[in-house]
Parts: structure tokens; C-alpha cells; sequence
């Protein structure tokens, strides 16, 4: 790991003058259509920091999207790669094959759930991935139908902006999209008009009888759901909708595909958030946490469902690249070794211990609406006081008022009104601890 000191450091307004006067050259250089959350330019990052070319060192509640799980710069993803890198960058899995990319399947198979034959095809983003899990269940079942769910996100391509269910920013004006997509009801428990304790056997049963009344089951592909939906605002599926919704997609002859981009490798306390439920996918596609921020991607499943596909039929120069796959490998390797899952559950117990408690003093209107999330995938939804009105003004001015203080965190949410964290699972509690207290003060300028 580089030897950043894990302490935060404000030197400079944030942006600082470097960031901004490189910010300038952005502006003419990079396509407007690419946004950040925070305009500061990255020097080095590592632990739960990351330093910026002004010198100041922000905490890092983000971790690049959910990605540098282990860490930016983390020692066994270093070592791998930069060792792979001498020995040769590329030679394309598809022209003569190498090691690494077998050793990360071999990984795929031993970690996901289930203890069926598995086999996994490498890919360089989770989109990709989302993609080839939709070729492979069209394969497999002879059938074209796809189905996803409300606030469901699955990246940024063509098909996978249709799958995806947020307009804007992710969709408008792009279109047309891919056909043979169809979007049903979720359990969003916080926002379910009979309570959460009703919303697993309701929208199941709503989003089971959408899909046979006006899809036909026999039609059916795939169901591709995220165990806790990511962009769509940290919302962990009330308990009993995923197993029925898997339990209906097995009696149907449906292959169903858990989108773990997000939610897996330890994020949420768990080598995969399916776990919670003890739901074994059909595929599960990965990325982001997989690689410690190198650009590598998987569909993983059932051998015959990821056999079904006429060699050749899968595949892409880079996916796999070799020193991605040395990536994963150390990532890997580093959550096995310091136990990464317990760190995400104690991240767990401590945020949401300190946002229930901010929820507790703030005064009668508390625009905290709702605490959720498992592990280090954890969020508050803001509201109007006294109501259930998504608030997403406030929710962008903690944001700000966060990073004005060198403290990174990220918005998400259909209604934008969702303040997230994902923490680095690697992260020190006194960082931790600090990054919640500014978020505590942060309320006060609301
Ligand atoms: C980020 C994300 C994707 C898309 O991954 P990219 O690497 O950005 O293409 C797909 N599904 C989920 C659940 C995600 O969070």
C-alpha cells in the first residue's frame, strides 16, 4: 500500500487551485457528458484516503463507486499486477490463453454460492457483463424476454441502459433501447404504501403476476435483480421477495441472475448479498469490488447455462486482461487474509449506530427518513420533515457541505435523495468515526 498517512488534511479550499486550473483543461479536453461528484484531482489514494494534487487528504466514502474495497493501493493487488505487467500486458485470452484468467474462474467458482459445477467468462465492465449474462440465458433458453424491476440499475450500453430504470441522467435522449425488456414492481420498504412487513409477499406477488399476464413465463430469458439495489438507492429487497421471485424463476425454467457488481465481494458483509436470503443465483455477474480497481468483470453460473453459447459466441479483446486478472487475484487474496467481511459488518455497526443516533437529535422534523443497507453499503434517505417527500436539495447540500470539509461521499436514488456510503472496507474506525462527525455537523448547516 503507498504510505499515505490516514489522517485527513484541509489545506486549501476544496476544489484546491491545482484541481481547479486542471479542472479548466478538463473542461476543454473531456466530453461534457462525463461528470464527477467532486472536481478535486487525485494524487495518490490508499487505506481510506485519498490525496489530492493541492495536497489536502480527503476520507474516502466512496471507494471509487464501489470498487477499491481493499483499498486504492492495496500491497497484494500492487505486487500481482505490477509483476504481471513485466511479464506481458495482453496476449488476448481468445488468441493463447494464460493462467491468471483460469486461477480467477477457479476463484468465481469456490466463492459464489451453491456447490453445483460452475464456470465463469471474464469481461472488462460490469455493463459487459450484465450484457453477456442476457446473451448466455437467451442461449440456454431459447427465449427472448428479459425481466428487471423499479430503481433496478445495470450500466450504461445499449442493453443495458433498457434494463437500467432511471431516466435521468442514464438514459434520456439515447434511445431507442433494446426490445424484449420488461420492468416489474420491487419490495421498496421504506416507500411501500402498506409497510415494509407487507411489501416482500406483495410485490413479489405483483411482480409474479405482471410477468405471467403479460409477459408469459414460457417467454422468459432471464429475471435479473440486484440483491440490494445499488444506484437506485442502497434498497435491500424486503425479506421473502427475492426468494420468491427465485423460487418462481426455478419452477419457470427462468434462469435468474443476480446483479452482484455492487453488492459483492465482502461489500456487504458477505462474499455475495444473495447469501442473506440463501438464495443460489442461476449467474451472478461481478465487478467493480472484484479486481481493487482494475477493469475486470465475470458472469459466473450453472456449467450448463454457461455452456450454452457456440464457442466464440463470447468473449472481446481485453476481457480477462491479464494483469486484471493478477488484480483480482490479490484482491482477493486480501479479503481472505485480513477477513474483510467482518470489517464490513463492524462498518456496519458503527454507521448505523451513529446515523440512528443523528436520526434521534435532530429536531421533531428529522429529515432523516430512513437508515438501511448491510455492511459497508449503507445510506440515509432524506426527506421533507413530517412527510415521506424525497428531499433531494438536502441531499445535495450535505453532500457539499461534506466535501467542503474533505469528507467524499456520493448521492444515488431514483428520487436523488439517497446520501450513500461505501466506505473502503479497509478503512480505519478513526477515520471512520471522523468522516461520520463531519457528516453530524454537516446537518447543522441544513
Ligand atoms: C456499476 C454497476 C453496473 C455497471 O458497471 P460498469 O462497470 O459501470 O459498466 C451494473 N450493475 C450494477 C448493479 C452496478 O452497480
Amino acid at each position: 500500500m503507498s504510505d499515505i498517512p490516514q489522517e485527513r488534511r484541509v489545506l486549501t479550499a476544496i476544489p484546491g487551485p491545482k484541481s481547479v486550473e486542471l479542472q479548466a483543461r478538463r473542461t476543454a479536453a473531456v466530453a461534457a457528458g462525463v461528470g464527477s461528484t467532486l472536481p478535486v484531482f487525485t494524487a495518490r489514494a490508499g487505506g481510506g484516503i485519498i490525496e489530492d494534487v493541492d495536497g489536502n487528504r480527503l476520507i474516502d466514502f466512496g471507494s471509487g463507486i464501489a470498487v477499491t474495497s481493499v483499498g486504492a493501493s492495496a500491497e497484494a493487488v500492487v505486487r500481482r499486477a505490477s509483476a504481471q505487467l513485466a511479464d506481458f500486458t495482453h496476449t488476448c485470452f481468445m488468441v493463447t490463453p494464460y493462467e491468471g484468467y483460469v486461477e480467477v474462474c477457479e476463484r468465481l467458482a469456490e466463492l459464489t454460492p451453491g456447490d453445483h459445477a460452475k464456470k465463469s467468462a471474464l469481461f472488462n465492465s460490469g455493463a459487459e457483463a450484465v450484457e453477456n449474462a442476457v446473451k448466455i440465458a437467451r442461449a440456454y433458453t431459447k427465449r427472448t424476454a428479459v425481466v428487471v424491476f423499479d430503481h433496478g440499475y445495470h450500466g450504461r450500453t445499449n442493453l443495458t441502459m433498457a434494463l437500467t430504470a432511471k431516466n435521468m441522467p442514464y438514459k434520456q435522449g439515447f434511445g431507442p433501447f433494446a426490445p424484449e425488456v420488461y420492468r416489474v414492481p420491487v419490495a421498496y420498504g421504506y416507500r411501500w404504501p402498506t409497510g415494509p412487513e407487507n411489501a416482500g409477499a406483495e410485490a413479489s406477488a405483483q411482480a409474479i403476476d405482471e410477468i405471467t399476464k403479460q409477459i408469459g413465463a414460457e417467454n422468459v430469458a432471464a429475471i435479473i435483480i440486484e440483491p440490494v439495489l445499488g444506484e437506485g438507492g442502497f434498497i435491500e429487497p424486503a425479506k421473502g421477495f427475492l426468494p420468491a421471485i427465485a423460487r418462481f424463476a426455478k419452477d419457470n425454467g427462468i434462469v435468474f441472475v443476480a446483479d452482484e457488481i455492487q453488492s459483492g465481494f465482502c461489500r456487504t458483509g458477505q462474499w455475495f448479498a444473495c447469501e442473506d436470503e440463501g438464495i443460489v443465483p442461476d449467474l451472478i455477474t461481478t465487478a467493480k469490488g472484484i479486481a481493487g480497481g482494475l477493469p475486470l468483470s465475470a458472469v459466473t453460473g450453472r456449467a450448463e447455462i454457461m455452456d450454452a453459447a457456440h464457442s466464440g459466441g463470447l468473449g472481446g479483446t481485453y476481457g480477462g486482461n491479464p494483469v486484471a486478472c493478477a488484480g483480482a487475484l490479490g484482491a482477493i487474496e486480501t479479503m481472505r487474509e485480513l477477513d474483510l467481511n467482518a470489517r464490513a459488518r463492524r462498518i456496519e455497526e458503527v454507521m448505523k449506530g451513529r446515523l440512528e443516533e443523528m436520526r434521534a437529535k435532530l429536531p421533531n422534523g428529522a429529515v432523516i427518513g430512513d437508515v438501511r443497507g448491510r455492511g459497508a453499503m449503507i445510506a440515509i434517505e432524506l426527506v421533507k420533515p413530517g412527510t415521506k417527500d424525497p428531499d433531494a436539495a438536502a441531499t445535495a447540500a450535505l453532500a457539499k457541505a461534506c466535501h467542503a470539509e474533505g469528507l467524499l461521499v456520493l448521492t444515488c436514488g431514483t428520487y436523488g435523495n439517497v446520501l450513500r456510503f461505501l466506505p473502503p472496507l479497509v478503512i480505519g474506525e478513526d477515520l471512520l468515526n471522523e468522516g461520520l462527525d463531519i457528516l453530524e455537523r454537516a446537518f447543522a448547516t441544513l
